[in-house]
């Protein structure tokens, strides 16, 4: 599973995923209470609200949007691609006024562009994608951004579904007011157990809103009564919290310096050994999204074949896209470890030379090799700050 999500998920997540117990126990209780302290480390926030989401990172969108946009309220949504529009789709069919800002697909959001729009157009709140999964953008000046929205008070909700946990994201220090995960990319666990974590500015807000939501399942204030007064909103999906319980263990236990140095070190090495095979990706370093990767389909071949090849031949499975001419890999939790490294570049190059490409593919594996060991001895990045 190299694509862009789901991820494979580490043995013991899949044991801790198989296991059933009280929802409103004792145990679940501290489950829970260990679920948001590690939380707390991985969103890199001391007074963030955590709250879990029994669905898809979608739902965990949706439970941002509803609770801090209100009908006919401004919003900004910064468009990079297929899931920064969601988010815009969500705040408009809750009745808000949404004003979209188009980045071209091969760039990240400018910030200065940002800031002319939150002069303007005064919005109540931001949406943003820290990584764009669908075309492999990645917004570099979010913490810019997020320090200009917090300027013009104007909460920002970021969605991190693919980059939290593979690289850094600081919610305190950047102010940001929202931020989304699922479970089934960067934090490699099982799909459809989602995370939120709101700023004490956004709670404040949620606290203070007279209307009734009109999600009742996404309800930030109903979903407290489980996630901070041990009641019940509704049955939590334990397996899926036991099994997030376990994939937050081993990033706290991983350590976030070395889980992002760990990230980076493979997906530069996908990207030197891609390069080196003759193949050319997507996205200008500068804005490109390391945890998924777009490569451009050599011309002649068909994307959707390549798969299938891939799929059937060597058993591993990449993905297509939703609108470019690009095949996407993905750097994610597990996806980041070297076996799967070569298994990957080796599928690729081979299916390709198999339907007619001209390749090198001894010159990627070597590529891939020697950045490989040439991290081995770099210096760690920066340690994290919430310990
Ligand atoms: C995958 C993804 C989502 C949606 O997650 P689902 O679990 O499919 O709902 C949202 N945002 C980003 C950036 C993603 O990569």
């Amino acid at each position: 599973m190299m694509g862009a999500g789901p991820v494979p998920v580490p043995a013991r997540v899949a044991a801790a995923n198989g296991i059933v117990i009280n929802h409103l126990g004792d145990t679940m209780s501290q489950i829970v209470e260990q679920v948001k302290s590690m939380s707390r480390y991985v969103f890199q926030t001391e007074s963030g609200r955590i709250l879990g989401v029994a669905g898809p990172g979608s739902a965990a969108m949706e439970m941002a949007v509803a609770n801090l946009v209100c009908p006919g309220c401004r919003v900004l949504s910064v468009v990079n691609g297929l899931f920064s529009s969601r988010l815009a789709d969500m705040a408009e069919r809750l009745d808000a006024e949404v004003i979209r800002l188009p980045v071209y697909e091969r760039q990240s959001a400018d910030p200065a562009q940002v800031d002319a729009y939150l002069r303007q157009y005064k919005p109540h709140v931001l949406t943003i994608v820290q990584g764009e999964t669908s075309n492999t953008t990645w917004n570099h000046q979010l913490p810019e951004i997020a320090r200009l929205a917090h300027e013009h008070d104007c909460m920002i909700i970021v969605d991190a579904v693919c980059t939290l946990s593979t690289m850094t994201l600081d919610m305190d220090d950047w102010t940001i007011d929202a931020v989304i995960t699922g479970g089934q990319k960067g934090l490699s666990c099982i799909p459809g157990v989602s995370l939120v974590a709101f700023s004490q500015r956004a709670w404040q807000f949620i606290q203070g809103r007279n209307d009734s939501l009109k999600h009742w399942c996404l309800d930030a204030r109903l979903a407290n009564r489980f996630w901070y007064e041990k009641s019940y909103h509704y049955t939590a999906p334990v397996s899926g919290i036991l099994a997030l319980h376990e994939a937050l263990r081993l990033i706290c236990t991983e350590t976030l310096s070395a889980r992002f140095n760990r990230h980076q070190r493979c997906s530069q090495a996908l990207q030197n050994g891609v390069e080196a095979m003759g193949l050319s990706l997507y996205v200008e370093q500068s804005a490109r999204l390391t945890s998924v990767l777009g490569i451009n389909v050599p011309g002649g071949v068909d994307a959707k074949a390549l798969l299938k090849y891939m799929s059937q031949r060597y058993r591993v499975e990449i993905s297509g896209s939703f609108g470019a001419d690009i095949v996407r890999i993905g750097q994610m939790g597990e996806q980041c470890r070297a076996h799967n490294l070569f298994r990957t570049l080796h599928a690729l190059g081979s299916s390709l030379h198999s339907m007619g490409v001209a390749l090198d593919l001894p010159a990627g594996v070597a590529a891939l090799e020697s950045t490989l060991d040439a991290y081995e001895f770099a210096p760690v990045l920066p340690a994290a700050r919430v310990g």
